[in-house]
């Protein structure tokens, strides 16, 4: 695990992320940090944060995570990033990787359930809780074959478990703001001076421009039985 990688595909002159260090190793009972963060870039995807022996493992969810236990999502293994990536909400220059505005999610911590007997990761099928503020509960990721047959330990898929936490809610669509500001992907933008309309093409459709936005529901009764 190491940060190479990760270092080689950015300028730190000109993005805001953190060059990051390798970060010290969690002691036992330490918790690992877990986060979610939605990225606009060439296309909308999630990037999952897992904390392990001081990066963040990474994997790029095209269409984000489903508390659906029968939807399985595909997980594209990513570079390892620093753990203060965790921690990471704003923009990414054009012309720079990963080009466009990152949201910070969910955030939290996370416990892997299936260690090896010599306390390293399973290679193909990551058994965890998470606990954040959006994703709870118990979840897979399972490594499986690429598009073209070759088992390269970059595809996966991310899979909730039955319990308590599975849902048929469509969580991203319900919580799409920042669990850290609040804010609209196309907020982070317009704040980093970023590209605001390719941004909000990752909001949910039809929100209203915040200016004019409409009262809820419930308002707008009262307003009419007040006349
Ligand atoms: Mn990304």
């Amino acid at each position: 695990m190491t940060l190479t990688a990760y270092r080689k595909k950015r300028n730190f002159v000109a993005t805001a992320e953190p060059k990051g260090r390798e970060g010290p190793e969690a002691r036992d009972g330490d918790s690992l940090g877990y986060a979610m963060q939605k990225h606009v870039a060439s296309r909308l995807h999630y990037d999952l944060r897992l904390e392990w022996r001081g990066v963040l493992l990474s994997w790029a969810i095209p269409r984000g995570p489903s508390l659906n236990p029968a939807v399985k999502r595909l997980a594209v293994r990513t570079e390892d990033h620093p753990l203060e990536y965790a921690d990471f909400e704003g923009v990414i220059p054009a012309e720079e990787y990963g080009a466009g505005t990152v949201l910070l999610w969910d955030k939290g911590t996370w416990q892997p359930e299936n260690l090896n007997a010599d306390g390293s990761l399973p290679e193909r099928e990551i058994e965890f809780t998470l606990h954040g503020k959006k994703l709870r509960g118990s979840w897979v990721l399972v490594q499986t074959r690429g598009i073209n047959g070759s088992r390269d330990g970059s595809t996966w898929l991310l899979i909730k478990h039955r319990d308590q936490y599975a849902s048929a809610a469509d969580v991203i669509m319900e919580e799409p703001r920042s669990v850290a500001t609040q804010r609209f992907l196309s907020q982070v933008a317009e704040d980093g001076g970023g590209d605001v309309a390719r941004a909000s093409t990752g909001d949910p459709p039809r929100r209203a421009p915040s200016k004019t936005r409409a009262k809820p529901a419930q308002e707008r009764a009262k307003s009419r039985l007040r006349g």
